[in-house]
């Protein structure tokens, strides 16, 4: 367990910064890593295969290859020491379980845990993780969206509310956005647009929107659907 320890120093000091430590770097775990570090956060990555680890080097700010199901190696790494920390390990759910368990334990401020179905997800909330995530349900829920409909982005805010980005129709063309009655008629608000400038502004009362005009519709998902679909 000696080996850890100066891993454990470079942990404790990327605990203190604006930072993340992120176990398991499968898909799921990689991504999130890498996006991570690519929006200036530092993560410490933990994964049990050499190969994996041997992937990241460099790219996160620190890899352990460890078992993160033994609570020495996450205290060793200074895991107790994060203030959010994303469980990403989903296909072995004994490991997981076990991990969410000694963070918990450990009592790290911010659990973010990935779950492969819904017993899983019950399972880590009853335990108290705070946030469980369903990538792959939630992903299949939005590209469901996208291919029934017309917009070319989709993101469900809340079970029943929405927000997609498509192309301005026609009735909203020529005439300032205060003026088309689109809440009433459509029950939606545009808040944003991309106009020939390619750059994106928000939306106000006095914005006219014109042909090829790309906007962020917000409002209750079937209303934004509707809206989408129009030409
Ligand atoms: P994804 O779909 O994101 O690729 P997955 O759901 O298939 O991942 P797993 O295969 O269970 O998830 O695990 C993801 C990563 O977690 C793997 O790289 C694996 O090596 C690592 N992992 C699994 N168990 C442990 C453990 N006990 N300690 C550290 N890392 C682990």
């Amino acid at each position: 367990m000696g080996r850890f320890l100066s891993f454990g120093e470079t942990s404790r000091r990327i605990a203190e910064a604006d930072s993340v430590a992120v176990i398991g770097l499968g898909r799921f775990g990689s991504s999130l890593a890498l996006e991570l570090m690519a929006s200036g956060t530092e993560v410490l990555g933990i994964d049990g295969s050499e190969e994996v680890v041997q992937d990241h080097n460099s790219r996160l700010t620190q890899v352990v290859r460890a078992d993160a199901t033994k609570e020495e190696v996450l205290r060793q790494l200074a895991v107790d020491e994060f203030d959010r920390v994303v469980l990403a390990i989903g296909t072995d759910i004994k490991a997981s379980i076990l991990v969410a368990s000694l963070l918990l334990q450990l009592n790290v401020p911010v659990i973010w845990a990935k779950a492969v179905d819904e017993q899983h997800g019950r399972i880590l909330e009853q335990l108290g993780v705070h946030h469980v995530i369903y990538p792959e349900k939630d992903m299949g829920r939005r590209v469901a969206h996208l291919v029934r409909g017309a917009a070319s982005d989709y993101l469900e805010i809340d079970r029943g509310y929405a927000i997609v980005k498509t192309a301005a129709p026609a009735e909203v063309q020529g005439v300032p956005l205060g003026e088309t009655d689109l809440r009433r008629r459509h029950g939606v608000t545009i808040a944003a647009f991309r106009g020939a400038s390619n750059e994106w502004a928000n939306a106000d009362a006095d914005t006219v929107l014109h042909e090829g005009d790309v906007v962020l519709v917000v409002g209750p998902t079937r209303r934004v659907e509707s809206f989408a679909q129009l030409r």
